[in-house]
């Protein structure tokens, strides 16, 4: 590893979750834009070392659905990681429905297709490598500028994750039944998580707890998860993008396809041939030149 602290001019915050800060940045030796983020972590130099390690798995991660990774170091003082990683114009899928919402339109199948298209054949990649994600959802898939599709934040440090387990307070909305149940899960957990993202872009916000349930406590709201139908996309969709949805959350993860079974669903394959071009409907978005 080659960052250093010292390297980096900040140029822009970019957002903040549960477990960090998330920067645009300069890293001043290579002129290169990237993103970086900051999360607070443990003062025991054996766990960080730990984590260090961890994270540097990333590095043999590398795909075209995967944000790369650029280094990971101690951040100032002693309880901060800094992670550096590919830096993404288009911003989240979170951001971006939220942005679609905001202009009242209602994002297009073609984009939720080549959006499931992407991830599954992410999760297919960190498969190969035996890596869950653990943590799919609206605002870890990211858009480049040129509209390619990237998934962010990899659970690959099982220290980090125990780590900032007393920090969490996130949400757990996109928890398969098997995880909610303390179930071994697998790759096919992250492809439940799929589904409810496709159907939180799909229709601007999240899938879960449902429209006419809105105050569900957390604990109602896993046990939903665990026992009631999930939702879907209205009628107005089609047929292949709601038995994609479906088949993402379907309860029983035996049952449940995985993503190298789901890149050839006829919603998928659909719009196979359409070679990448949604940078027009992403400049329009973002109001681009
Ligand atoms: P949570 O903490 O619940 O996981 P989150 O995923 O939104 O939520 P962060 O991972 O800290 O929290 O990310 C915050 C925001 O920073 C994201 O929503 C996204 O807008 C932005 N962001 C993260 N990584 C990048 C990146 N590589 N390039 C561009 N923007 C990014
Ligand atoms: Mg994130």
């Amino acid at each position: 590893d080659n960052l250093k602290p010292d390297d980096f001019t900040n140029l822009r915050k970019l957002g903040e979750g549960a477990a960090g800060i998330v920067w645009k940045v300069m890293h001043n030796p290579s002129q290169r834009v990237m993103a970086k983020k900051t999360i607070s972590v443990e003062p025991d130099p054996t766990v960080q070392r730990q984590i260090l390690r961890e994270l540097s798995f990333l590095r043999s991660c590398e795909s075209p659905f995967i944000v790369s990774f650029y280094g990971a170091f101690l951040d100032d003082g002693e309880t901060t990681i800094a992670i550096c990683m590919e830096y993404c114009e288009g911003g989240s899928l979170e951001d971006i429905y939220l942005q679609a919402k905001r202009m009242e339109a209602v994002i297009g199948e073609t984009i939720l297709a080549k959006l499931a298209e992407a991830v599954c054949k992410g999760l297919s990649h960190l498969h190969s490598h035996n890596v869950i994600h653990r943590d799919i959802k609206p605002s870890n898939i990211l858009m480049t500028r040129d509209g390619h599709f990237k998934l962010c934040d990899l659970g690959v440090s099982g220290e980090l994750i125990n780590s900032m387990a007393q920090t969490f307070t996130g949400t757990q909305y996109y928890m398969a039944p098997e995880r909610i149940k303390g179930g071994t899960y697998s790759v096919r957990s992250d492809i439940w998580s799929l589904g409810l993202s496709i159907i939180e872009v799909g229709q601007n916000r999240p899938a879960l707890p449902p429209a006419e349930l809105p105050h569900m406590t957390v604990f109602e709201l896993l046990d939903y998860i665990v026992h009631q139908p999930m939702p879907n996309l209205g009628e107005d969709r089609s047929p292949e993008c709601r038995d994609f949805i479906l088949k993402c959350l379907i309860k029983d993860p035996l049952e449940r396809p995985g993503p190298e079974v789901m890149v050839n669903h006829p919603f998928i394959q659909k719009w196979a041939h359409l070679t990448n071009d949604i940078t027009p409907w992403l400049k329009q978005v973002w109001g681009w030149p």
